[in-house]
């Protein structure tokens, strides 16, 4: 079976894969295999200060133990700065994007949501960040797994940044730019990510650019209720025992594991989850516990 479906997944370099990133991998590789399709992998190195050294490295290794084999060639964001520059330039000259210069001070006294001040007035000095001048505020989509999402208007329709005041590229702009170019048509991540998704296809549509589907996965938290993060030391992945590791996130995400599969050799295992795999099983709630 071929289709055109294209999956990818999008780790940041800033440390080694724990359980709650190998959800996404798992759910994001299950779901672009069962679809016939292809699945890639993309480096989201834009932010050197949050990077850890040799951690792209390291989640390619594991990826790799997990018998995770991506399609094509990897692609690294910290290529990627012209075609960022050059699509900034088209919004800019779109009257879509405008330096800013206000604070982080002054946009946390608006309480969080930007107000528009630098597009109405000019900015006030030039250590500028690039704002979307925001006309195509999206704020809902349609979830294949959750179905209607909704999220906050006033939020949604924010001028968000482009380009950081220190020059680093924003997240939003990256990850846009990069999906569309390598013609990505569904995102499945985790749903931390849900008011990423509204920006994102917000940006889509000010480009003029076929928008991905973006699916939702629970997000794994500790049993307080917080997110498994590398901030608090969610532990990394043993890549020695990939098969364990992968029948927790199969069972994390309702899929039907056999006695047995854990001692299959990892690429068998994912063949066999692939041939099973059933989107409806996936449980459709915003966090659940990782048995760890
Ligand atoms: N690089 C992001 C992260 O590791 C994921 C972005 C995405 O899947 O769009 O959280």
């Amino acid at each position: 079976m071929t289709t055109s479906y294209i999956g990818r997944f999008a780790p940041s370099p800033s440390g080694p894969l724990h359980f709650g990133s190998l959800i996404a991998a798992v759910g994001s590789y299950l779901r672009a295999r069962a679809e016939g399709g292809q699945w890639l992998v993309r480096i989201e190195d834009i932010d050197p200060p949050r990077e850890v050294a040799g951690a792209a490295d390291r989640i390619l290794r594991t990826l790799d133990a997990h018998g995770l084999h991506w399609d094509g060639s990897l692609l690294y964001q910290s290529d990627r700065s012209e075609r960022y520059d050059a699509i900034l330039n088209d919004l800019t000259k779109l009257g879509l994007c405008y330096p800013c210069s206000c604070t982080r001070k002054r946009v946390q006294s608006l309480g969080g949501v930007y107000d528009g001040r630098c597009r109405l007035h000019g900015p006030e000095n030039d250590q500028v960040a690039l704002r979307l001048h925001n006309t195509a505020a999206i704020a809902a989509f349609d979830d294949p797994l959750l179905g209607r999402t909704e999220t906050d208007p006033h939020f949604a329709g924010e001028d968000f940044i482009l380009k950081r005041r220190d020059g680093l590229y924003a997240y939003q702009l990256a990850v846009v730019v990069d999906d569309h170019d390598q013609g990505i048509t569904e995102v499945v991540r985790g749903n931390d990510l849900l008011e990423a998704t509204v920006r994102q296809l917000t940006l889509f549509q000010q480009l003029d650019w076929p928008a991905p589907a973006y699916l939702h996965l629970p997000l794994a938290v500790w049993s307080d209720g917080n997110k498994l993060s590398k901030q608090n030391h969610a532990p990394a992945l043993d890549d020695a025992t990939p098969g364990a590791n992968l029948v927790r996130a199969l069972t994390f995400l309702g899929q039907p594991v056999e006695p047995g599969w854990a001692h299959l050799p990892p690429g068998e295992l994912l063949e066999q989850a692939v041939s099973r795999f059933d989107l409806d099983r996936i449980p459709r709630q915003r966090n659940l516990p990782a048995a760890l």
